[in-house]
């Protein structure tokens, strides 16, 4: 949880204002009775009767959060739970338990609409998952699931890619003579700024995406 702490906190203070602002109506809206803290009641109410997450899913997650086991989480913990919802970190399909960190997740199932199957670490590892699919089951670790999705959105925009590179090539020449001041520079392009933009929401909706297909079962084979 430690870390999700972090990155929760870098998100919310090195983030836009409205990030900020999202997470303080995010806290009001689940602190019913004003107190500054939310306690158990109001979480439950919030993530079973609001969001429809399973009770016990629930319970385990606020057992988490609840690091001093007070019964209470404040704002950072809150601003935590909003970051949890909000980049769709996963519950362990084998255990239930939220899983804080890297993960495994089935290949077939990511690339297909609805939900995926993500197994925590300790689980993997004592295979205590239990998943078919006819053609097999291929497992790969998130971190490897992100480096095949890039593999293949480069893949993808190849053409585009290499006029793109033809294109800033001059500005670079022109820093590294002698006549030109080496201020003023753009090191990332329009276009670049776009395509990184667009990965990033191509992220978003991960799940969705079809063309990851042959890279990420590709990366079975290197496992
Ligand atoms: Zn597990
Ligand atoms: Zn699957």
């Amino acid at each position: 949880m430690e870390e999700l702490h972090e990155i929760a906190s870098a998100h919310i203070k090195g983030g836009p204002e409205e990030l900020q602002e999202a997470s303080e109506e995010f806290f009001d809206a689940l602190d019913t009775d004003g107190d500054g803290e939310i306690d158990y009641e109001e979480f439950m109410s919030f993530m079973e009767e609001g969001g429809g997450y399973p009770r016990d899913l629930c319970e385990a997650l606020f057992d988490q959060l609840d690091e001093e086991e007070d019964g209470t989480l404040d704002f950072d913990k809150i601003s935590t739970l909003f970051y949890i919802l909000k980049s769709g970190r996963p519950f362990c399909d084998a255990c239930d338990n939220f899983i804080p960190g890297v993960y495994f997740t089935c290949v077939t199932c990511f690339q297909r609409p609805g939900q995926s199957f993500d197994v925590c670490l300790r689980c993997y590892k004592r295979r205590r998952w239990e998943h078919y699919h006819r053609d097999g089951v291929c497992f790969v670790d998130c971190f490897a699931m992100l480096h095949g999705m890039r593999e293949s959105m480069l893949m993808a925009n190849e053409p585009e890619m290499s006029n793109e590179m033809v294109l800033y090539k001059a500005p670079k020449n022109r820093r590294n003579s002698s006549t030109q001041p080496s201020s003023s520079k753009k090191l990332v392009s329009k276009g670049t700024m776009r395509k990184m933009k667009s990965a990033l929401s191509a992220l978003e909706t991960a799940a969705t995406i079809g063309s990851i297909g042959t890279t990420a079962t590709a990366l079975c084979t290197i496992m």
